[in-house]
């Protein structure tokens, strides 16, 4: 493991003791040799002989290794769950990546036993899976992924998790739609009983904008929002942990139109 690079702390198994570790730079391409990275399996697939894992790892972020030995002969337990989380030592041979070790820290059994948060996890991991780059360090998505399951194993509602995790994944990356102005006036969407905030390809935008786009055919109307909705957007997305979840802990049960929201939320992050 080299010296340089960045140091992701997520907590132990028992919450507050934080494990801190550097970790390789943002080089793809991994050194011959053994590394060890904290994180989470994305995806499995069982080949002939051994488990094709896709891990998250801080500091190396969407990798492929493969762990020797299938099912009953799979030496690494429920380390090679999917959305198993914890610290995993690797070995990177001058043809591929191996699994040596996984030694788990959160297994969040609790979202495993809904079928509303499992359903929730299962849809991150998989956004993730698809349209991150693998070799792409990503840090902060880890991150935000790690705080997503937490809160989501607390009991906070999946539906407000998942825009909340989906629209700052877009900010992150700096593509998420701006909430509060019209992507193609830049005039201030004012929320007031009545409005719909009309959802486009290309953003919110005013009821003025979204006509034009409409008739001339440069962007997609996609759905609309009623001002209440926009509001519990924009308190989901926006607002610091500590506050959204004392919000969240008494906000309404989110309506079937937070699912298109969120979908809409997605379209907007290309792979990267
Ligand atoms: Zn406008």
């Amino acid at each position: 493991m080299t010296a340089r690079g960045s140091a992701l702390a997520l907590p132990g198994r028992h919450g507050a003791a934080a494990m801190d570790f550097t970790l390789p730079g943002d080089s793809p391409a991994l050194l011959n040799g053994e590394h060890r990275a904290m994180g989470l399996v994305l995806r499995r697939k069982e080949a002939v002989k051994s488990q094709e894992l896709l891990l998250f790892l801080g500091g190396l972020g969407a990798v492929w290794a493969s762990a020797p030995g299938t099912g009953a002969r799979n030496r690494f337990g429920a380390g090679t769950e999917p959305m198993m989380w914890g610290e995993f030592r690797l070995y990177q041979s001058p043809r591929r990546l191996y699994l040596k070790g996984a030694e788990v820290r959160e297994d969040f059994l609790a979202i495993r036993g809904s079928h509303g948060t499992l359903r929730a996890a299962v849809r991150w991991c998989g956004e993730i899976a698809s349209r991150l780059m693998p070799g792409a360090q990503a840090d902060s998505l880890l991150s935000l992924l790690w705080g997503s399951m937490k809160n989501l194993s607390a009991g906070i509602a999946p539906a407000l998790l998942d825009i909340r995790f989906a629209w700052r994944w877009g900010n992150l990356w700096g593509i998420a739609p701006p909430l509060d102005v019209c992507s193609s006036c830049g005039g201030r969407l004012v929320p007031s009983a009545g409005d719909f905030f009309q959802m486009t390809s290309d953003g919110f935008m005013c009821l003025g904008c979204a006509e034009e786009a409409k008739i001339s055919g440069s962007a997609v109307l996609v759905g609309r929002m009623c001002a209440a909705e926009h509001e519990a957007l924009r308190m989901a997305a926006t607002l610091s942990k500590d506050r959204f979840v004392r919000w969240a802990a008494d906000a309404l049960p989110p309506d079937s139109s937070f699912a298109a929201c969120s979908s809409w939320l997605y379209s907007f992050i290309n792979s990267k």
